[in-house]
């Protein structure tokens, strides 16, 4: 029988979530709930000067606004704990013992300065192939006479030559290897502290992961994790290597790179839904079959296959992303987002962020006013400047409709009504619209689109009623007093 899945995303904790590290997570994640197994999320902290602190904590709650939740950690531990691995060091150094007794690995006593000078040379030979092997076969004098120096050693592994690995990725499918061009590579440094080549093979054995999801950058460390199983007498995962995500101008993404947002973090902070982005994010080189693209994350742990995932990169399109979440925002039930709108408001300083209930009823008739048109819930704010500054633009198709001869008797007698009127709510407003209307004799486009262009300042856009109720009674009386 088959062991039941283990999948694990394995993070350096140097940041917030990246939308990279996101899609290997949600691809984990679903595969191990559409076939039972376990998600299991490990921090590969050993290198140490690429560490944050906060790194973890910022990885975890990337994952958990996503919804992607994790079976093994460490906030929840686990049966294969720690799963942080500089707790892991001891379970490290027994391996490495191995290695170096039987003789699959060895202790390099060369100095960076050593290393830069090999560099240098090959450089100026043109034969480039990685370190050369130098402290392969050093004799007892000359280890004790490093060691008099006060030489610490790394450990490197010893390449076997004349090899060749073949992988049968299930993205890439079957992919070669040479060993002769790979050179031994460090796997503990003179600190003793593994590198990720090394820890993270020692962690997916004993984690028991029997799929490695990862991103294509890493393909290149595949043979040398591979080589390391066999060494070990161990057996070896199988491989899914995603290819690139690139930016909207095909290019390789650079983290830089300002024409999309790469961080879990900020489409939380702009009000994007998660399930939006988890929908988007699925489609970054995986493709159902069919015309669909709106899938619930219970579609997608039904349907998602690494058959299906698609071998050249995936370009990340925003306008794509922007549609996606404003089909999920239409569905969404409007108190919701009015929740995810607030604090935007708040930030602008168009509310308090204490409400009364005539105010909480005005904020979601504001919401409600929008919710078809944003992409994010940050921008409510622009959406409604018009219902916040004093001052209105008039734009020029609302100018030439202010010019027309009827406009001024209109205004006015809306003016009256406005005035007069003891509610100023949504269900009010029609009739003084109708009286004015009885007053002048002007109705349709010649009526409503006078009011709108003289209180908003275009002569189109939303709902009349609900636009003249959030700008209130006194807002509207004082614009048409002032046109007047
Ligand atoms: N710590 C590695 C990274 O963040 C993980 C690579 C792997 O999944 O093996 O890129």
């Amino acid at each position: 029988m088959n062991q039941p899945l283990r999948v694990r995303y394995a993070p350096s904790p140097t940041g917030h979530l990246h939308i990279g590290g996101a899609r290997t997570a949600l691809f984990d994640y679903l595969l191990a709930r559409r076939h039972g197994g376990a998600f299991v999320v490990r921090f590969e902290d050993t290198d140490q000067t690429r560490h944050k602190e906060s790194g973890i904590e910022d990885q975890l709650n990337g994952l958990r606004w996503l919804g992607l939740e994790w079976d093994e950690s460490v906030d929840i531990g686990g049966p294969y704990g720690p799963y942080r691995q500089m707790e892991r060091l001891d379970i490290y150094q027994t391996y490495l013992d191995q290695l170096l007794q039987s003789g699959h690995a060895y202790h390099c006593y060369c100095s960076e300065a050593d290393l830069e000078q090999e560099r240098a040379e090959q450089e100026a030979s043109g034969e480039m192939g990685g370190y050369s092997g130098k402290c392969r076969h050093l004799t007892p004098e000359q280890i004790a006479a490093h060691q008099a120096e006060g030489r610490k050693p790394s450990t490197r592994f010893r390449v076997p030559a004349d090899r060749i690995i073949a992988i049968e990725d299930k993205v890439r499918e079957h992919v070669e290897f040479e060993s002769n061009g790979i050179g031994d590579f460090i796997i503990a440094r003179t600190d003793g502290i593994p590198t990720y080549n090394f820890a993270v093979i020692v962690d997916d054995h004993l984690m028991k992961i029997n799929l490695v999801i990862r991103g294509e950058e890493h393909l290149s460390n595949t043979p040398r994790q591979i080589l390391m199983y066999e060494a070990l007498g161990l057996p070896v995962p199988d491989f899914a290597h995603l290819a690139l995500i690139l930016n909207p101008d095909r290019k390789k993404m650079s983290k830089r790179d300002e024409s999309i947002i790469q961080f879990i973090e900020q489409y939380r902070e702009l009000g994007y839904l998660p399930e939006a982005v988890v929908n988007f994010i699925a489609l970054l080189g995986w493709s159902p079959g069919g015309e669909e693209e709106i899938f619930t994350k219970e579609e997608l742990i039904a349907q998602f296959d690494l058959d299906r995932v698609s071998k050249s990169p995936a370009v990340f399109d925003m306008d794509k992303l922007n549609w996606m979440n404003n089909a999920y925002l239409k569905k969404t039930p409007l108190a919701r987002v009015v929740e995810l709108c607030k604090p935007h408001l708040q930030k602008a300083g168009y509310i308090q962020s204490e409400l009364d209930e005539a105010k909480e009823a005005w904020v979601t008739a504001l919401v409600g006013l929008n919710q078809d048109r944003m992409r994010y819930a940050a921008e409510i704010v622009e959406l409604s400047t018009i219902f916040f500054k004093d001052e209105l633009v008039i734009d020029e198709e609302a100018a030439a409709v202010l010019k027309e001869e009827h406009v001024p008797v209109v205004l006015a007698s809306f003016l009256t009504q406005v005035e007069q009127a003891e509610a100023f709510t949504v269900e009010a407003i029609p009739a003084l619209l109708k009286q004015v209307q009885k007053d002048t004799g002007f109705k349709g486009k010649q009526l409503f689109m006078s009011i709108r262009s003289a209180l908003t300042g275009q002569v189109h856009g939303p709902d009349l009623n609900v636009s003249l109720y959030l700008l209130g009674k006194e807002k509207v009386a004082s614009r048409l007093r002032n046109l007047l």
